[in-house]
Formats: structure tokens, sequence, C-alpha cells
């Protein structure tokens, strides 16, 4: 039996960049087998008609913390200082492993909801969260946060999600990925043995690098150049490495950076709210591969990678000086099959292509902001939102129909948190 979308405009971000107009999607045991037009029905399929729709693939996001989500308008308009810090926000401190995971079960059901069917996921005690964002359905590289202050026990968790996901996105919706937390919360010794884990498992590493001064003078204090030197010494500057921020890198660092062909998750709404500043997009784009990340809601409090990638585009244009830098494809590319090669998993997720797992984003073109239809990916990239998103599905299975979720209630995630003390109203 076969799940069937038919009559279809599509947004391949196969390699020719494609928009096919009219075409049918053949879905069998969650991967693609068929797209075009007037595909055969047989006895017992199943069909989404597209006859007003638009199909991408799902959107891919390259950096998060989703069980942070409930940290959601707690930490508004402060000094860099407050986040070169430990990072808490008020009232982080009463937060449970039942908070949590609450937390995370609403943020997959939103990040759904938003078109999203792929996260890069972080966060201490990650073997106990990641069956949760397992059972919503999503795909996603997870791993547990390692620091020097943590490392016996995050090795641990680690070692507990290779046994149970394995590094291969092949065999597995949920990959790991090792997580050192950043560059100054981790030595110099414990990133080497991030370097040698990583390379055994075939895993990414995934990290933040150069998101503050202060971290960049720590790396300083203990000898480096700068971000990229302490990349290197560690054997950390390869693709395998996915860097999210990467804002204070200087100029001398860029090129060589480049040429090293360190991945980078750019996150520009968390990096202008806590840090007033951002990375020049253009200098990066088609030389390393760069995805889009929603950060933690505290520092971005949105979850919504259509925001994420016209803000990127709008603030890239005007760092570069340059009305026609980052294009459209460029940017829809960013948020999706470039997301999925910045995982690594490119090969199984990120295009609409015979032989890739069906994560497929239905976008509905009977709303205003959608209409009319003289550039799809304009209308994608510029006008669309969360409302636009019709039916969503990964490796084929439908967990956003008509707007809503299949499996979850939205409001009853929504009357869970107030119950749980943090609704920001009364339960
Ligand atoms: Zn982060």
């Amino acid at each position: 039996m076969a799940l069937i979308l038919t009559h279809a405009a599509i947004l391949t971000m196969d390699a020719a960049h494609r928009t096919l107009l009219g075409q049918d999607i053949r879905v069998e045991a969650g991967c693609i087998t068929a797209v075009g037009p007037g595909l055969p029905l047989a006895p017992g399929d199943s069909v989404i008609d597209c006859r007003h729709a638009l199909v991408t693939p799902g959107l891919v996001n390259v950096h998060t913390h989703a069980a942070t989500a409930l940290f959601r308008g707690l930490a508004e308009d402060l000094p860099r200082d407050f986040w070169a810090g430990a990072y808490r926000v008020p009232g982080q401190e009463r937060f449970t492993a039942a908070d949590y995971a609450l937390s995370l079960r609403a943020a997959c059901a939103e990040f759904l909801l938003n078109g999203v069917t792929c996260i890069a996921d972080r966060l201490a005690g990650m073997d106990r969260l990641a069956p949760v964002i397992e059972a919503s359905g999503l795909r996603a590289v997870v791993g547990s946060t390692l620091t020097d202050e943590r490392a016996a026990e995050a090795w641990a968790e680690t070692d507990r999600l290779i046994d149970r996901f394995g590094a291969d996105p092949a065999r597995s919706r949920i990959t790991t990925a090792i997580a050192p937390h950043a560059l100054d919360s981790c030595s110099d010794a414990l990133l080497a043995d991030v370097s040698r884990r990583a390379e055994r498992e075939e895993a990414r590493v995934v990290l933040h690098v150069a998101q503050s001064a202060p971290e960049v003078a720590a790396v300083r204090a203990r000898g480096h150049a700068g971000a990229l030197d302490c990349l290197r010494r560690a054997g950390l500057a390869t693709p395998r490495t996915v860097a999210a921020h990467a804002i204070y890198l200087d100029e001398s660092e860029i090129e060589g950076w480049c040429a090293d062909g360190i991945a980078i998750a750019h996150c520009p709404a968390s990096n202008l709210k806590i840090e007033a500043r951002t990375i020049p997009l253009h200098r990066y784009v088609g030389r390393v591969p760069v995805g889009l990340g929603t950060d933690w809601t505290a520092s971005d409090n949105a979850m919504d990678m259509i925001w994420e990638a016209r803000l990127a585009a709008l603030v890239g244009k005007q760092s570069a000086g340059d009305p026609t830098a980052l294009p459209v494809a460029t940017m829809l590319r960013m948020m999706t099959v470039e997301g999925a090669r910045v995982l690594g998993i490119d090969h199984v997720t990120g295009s609409v292509e015979v032989g890739k797992r069906a994560d497929l984003v239905v976008w509905n073109l009977d709303r205003l902001e959608m209409a009319p239809a003289h550039d799809l990916g304009a209308n994608l990239l510029y006008s669309a939102s969360p409302r636009s998103v019709r039916d969503v599905m990964v490796d084929g299975a439908v967990l956003v129909r008509d707007g809503r979720l299949v499996e979850e209630e939205e409001a009853a995630l929504v009357a869970a948190m107030r119950r749980a003390g943090w609704g920001g109203l009364p339960a």
C-alpha cells in the first residue's frame, strides 16, 4: 500500500533545483519511490490531494535545544555578560526532569506544526530525552552535552545514545552526534577526545564556537590564536564539525575556516538577540556547508525556520551591502538540503527525489500569503509562515494534517504547561 500525493507543485531542491508542476509523489515504506504526472493508483493506496498545494522537503533545523522550550519569554533584552556566564535563565533552577520532557514534547509538536521535519538537538541528559524526540516522529541528530565539569557522566550518556541509536542515518531516524558544549567549557584534551571518538563512530560533532568575546578570550588564554586555531589543534577543523554561531571569527580566520570546510549552524535570531551581531553570511555560502538553526527559546523565542531564513537573507544582504546576495534559491536550499548536508544526512533527506525518505511539507496555496503564485519559492521565503503549513510527514508518516497535529492535541500541551506551573498564567 502506497501513499500518493497528487497534482502537486513541487520545489524539489534536487541538484538542478527543479520546480515541477502537476506532479504526483508515490511514498512506500517511508520512501519516495516515484515522482511524475498521473502515477497509477493500486487498490488500498491512500491519496492526499495537492491540487492547490506546494510540496517541499521538510525543513532541517541544524541547531536547537528543544527541551528548554519552556524558557520562552524568560530572558528578554539582557546585556551580553548575562549570556556569557552560566546561561541561567530566571527560574531554571526549579526545572525538573518532567518539565524538560514536557518542554521537549511541546517543542517537537511546535516544530512539526511549523514544517520542521529534522532537528539537531543537544542537551545534558540526552539519553533520557532522545526517546521523547523519537516518539514525536521527528528525524533528529542528538547529542549529550560534554563539558570538563560533567565529562564522565556525559560520555556515559553518549555511549548509551550510540548503543541505542548508532550514528548511521540510513539505519535510524534518530542518530547520535558527539556534542561538546563550547570551546571555553571544554579543555583541549576533551576536545581532542571528541575528535577521536567522532572519527571512530563516523559521527558529527555539534558544538558552540566563537559565540561570545569571553569564549574567544578564554581560548586565547590557553595559547591558541583564536577559535579556528583551537579547532585545528583538536583535530576538529573538518566538515564533520557543525559549529553553531561562529560570530567572533576575525578577518584572518574566515579564509582558513572556508579552506578547512567546517560546517556552520547559522542562528541569526539568537545571535542578534543576545550579542547584537551575526556572521557575514555571504562570505561562507557556497564555500562551506551552511544550515539554519533556531537555538533555544531563551535566545530565539520562535521555532520558525521560515522566519529564521528570512532574517538570515535580509540581514545577510545588509552585511554584504548587496541586494543580489543570498538569493531565494540559496536560502530555500539552506533550510532544506544544505541543512541536511551540514548534518551528513543529505543522502537520506532534504530533497524530493526518488530514493529519499519521505520527509515532506505540503504548503496550502489557498492561503492569501501564498498568492498570487508568480514565484512559489519567493512566497515561501518572504511571505509564508507556519499558518501556511497544511500537512507534514516524516519517513512517510503523516504527523500534521490540515494544520493540526495527528498524534497530539496542541491545546492539551499548553494546558499541561499551565498545570506544571510553566504556563505564565493560572492553570
Ligand atoms: Zn545553542
